[in-house]
């Protein structure tokens, strides 16, 4: 089994400890790669490397020549699409359909940035005579990055994707559960003219690698995507060394159907958002709240597409895949088991297919029914195929299940109403709101981030590189 290192310097580089870390295929539960068993040393050596790129070669560089590279990066990720692909289907699990989109996105966001590098430009400000005002955009410097296993490649490109762009240098640390698509990206940066040191990789569990970047005082800014809990935890290191943390959290987000709704259109959309990557997607549409003079034909239409849905291995491009881990597989389970328990209808389950292998990770698309709102399937997030449909009586009613758990990232309306529309997308609370559909197909161009546990910050859009920059105002007093 061939063993990987961390991407350090421009090159590979041993773990300094010389541990390893299992990678397990999600399709059948066995092991297939190793991956760096990370520390603090790792770290150490990361951080030094990527200080020296941004006093060096990378920090000296015109945003112009910036662009270049990072342009010749989202071709060689074009190139490399399918290789990439492979590896994060057999890593997270994920049909191979959905793997090959999240490597055509994380090609858009090289290509965005590097368009976006030499476009990013402060003001002059009007001040008192004698005076010249003006404002610059400068990189933190050292930037690090925390990411999560449900979306390796998208999520790193969002976030590497504009820290670069700004000019800073970054390390790193993937989770422990899918990492292998990075580690090749890296490699890539590299042959795409990426100077050493800019890019590094350090793989390893989170309280190890992730926590010795979290809190080391050589990084400038932190930017984390996972979970509520870890992310309190990574702003609490973060804080010690005053260094400013984008997080990227969580959801409960909610679809809300009106009666006068194209229910035709929303229905697979509907399906899909919850559907999609197993439900491991932080936005996943998780609550569908619809009004009561159609709940319940809608709620039959669901129960039937959910009976029709099937979970299997990556490379069967099914309904979808795998849970990620044991543990996920468990937890969702659990919440399964205790919303039987408390007698929430089970309006309708998928299937697991008859040749899945028996120690993957599966669970069956899941919907119920009549949530009570208080429910924990209702209010948490389970990071599963499990859908939980709640009626409503009238848009106040509507407004208030929507915003009534700890989370705001993303809402869904349907209805034809133009004024209600406006309305009730002023009025939720969720960083993107989204009318008719569900996610605009996750453009690169749209800013995304939450409010509450879903975190603060925004990443994607032009809007994220204000937040790996900061804002320095220079003076000029010339008479
Ligand atoms: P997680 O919080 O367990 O892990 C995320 C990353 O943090 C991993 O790299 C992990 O190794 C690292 N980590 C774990 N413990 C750490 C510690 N003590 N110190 C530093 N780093 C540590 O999350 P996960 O289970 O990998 O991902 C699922 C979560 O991510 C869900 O809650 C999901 O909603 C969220 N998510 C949010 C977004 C978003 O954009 N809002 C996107 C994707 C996923």
């Amino acid at each position: 089994m061939e063993e990987a290192k961390h991407f350090i310097g421009g090159g590979w580089m041993a773990c300094a400890a010389n541990e390893s870390i299992d990678v397990i295929d999600p399709s059948d539960g066995q092991p297939f790669a190793r991956i760096a068993r990370g520390h603090a040393a790792d770290v150490e050596t990361a951080v030094t490397a990527a200080r020296a790129a941004y006093e060096g070669a990378w920090g000296h560089m015109s945003a112009a020549e910036r662009g270049r590279v990072l342009y010749r990066l989202s071709m060689l990720i074009a190139a490399c699409g399918e290789e990439l692909a492979g590896l994060e289907a057999r890593d997270t699990g994920k049909p191979l359909r959905e793997a090959r989109a999240d490597a055509a996105a994380l090609a858009r966001y090289f290509e965005f940035y590097a368009g976006a590098c030499d476009k990013l430009h402060g003001e002059t400000l009007p001040y008192q005579a004698g005076y010249t005002v003006m404002t610059v955009r400068e990189p933190h410097g050292v930037t690090g990055h925390i990411v999560p296993w449900n979306y390796p490649m998208q999520i790193f490109g969002r976030s590497v994707g504009a820290a670069l762009a700004a000019g800073n240098a970054c390390v790193v640390k993937p989770s422990e559960d899918a990492c292998l698509s990075l580690l090749r990206v890296a490699a890539l940066a590299a042959e795409a003219g990426l100077p050493a040191g800019a890019l590094n990789v350090v793989t390893g569990y989170g309280a190890e690698a992730g926590a010795a970047l979290a809190r080391h005082p050589g990084v400038d800014h932190i930017s984390f995507t996972g979970s509520p809990s870890v992310g309190a935890l990574v702003s609490q290191m973060a804080a010690e060394h005053h260094a400013p943390v984008t997080l990227e959290l969580g959801g409960k987000s909610p679809q809300i159907v009106f009666a006068d709704a194209d229910l035709d259109a929303a229905l697979p959309t509907l399906v899909s958002a919850i559907v999609q990557n197993a439900g491991q997607t932080c936005s996943a549409g998780s609550r569908v709240l619809i009004e009561r003079a159609v709940y319940a034909p809608l709620v039959e239409r669901l129960a039937a597409a959910f009976g029709a849905l099937r979970a299997g291995p990556s490379a069967r491009d099914l309904d979808c895949g795998p849970l990620i881990n044991a543990k996920q597989r468990q937890r969702v389970a659990q919440f399964v088991d205790d919303a039987k328990r408390d007698g929430v209808r089970l309006a309708a389950q998928g299937e697991i297919a008859a040749d899945a292998p028996h120690r993957g990770f599966y669970q069956a698309p899941t919907l119920f029914a009549d949530v009570p709102p208080e429910h924990r399937i209702a209010q948490e997030e389970i990071f599963g195929p499990v859908l939980a449909a709640l009626a409503f009586d009238d848009e106040p009613h509507a407004l208030a299940l929507a915003n009534g758990t700890r989370y705001g990232l993303v809402a869904g309306v349907w209805t034809r109403d133009g004024a209600r529309q406006l309305r009730l997308a002023r009025r939720l609370r969720a960083g993107q709101v989204f009318i008719n559909n569900y996610g605009a197909g996750g453009g690169v161009e749209l800013p995304f981030g939450g409010t509450g546990r879903s975190g603060h910050g925004r990443e994607k859009g032009f809007e994220a590189l204000y937040g790996f920059t900061t804002l320095k105002t220079i003076a000029i007093r010339h008479g």
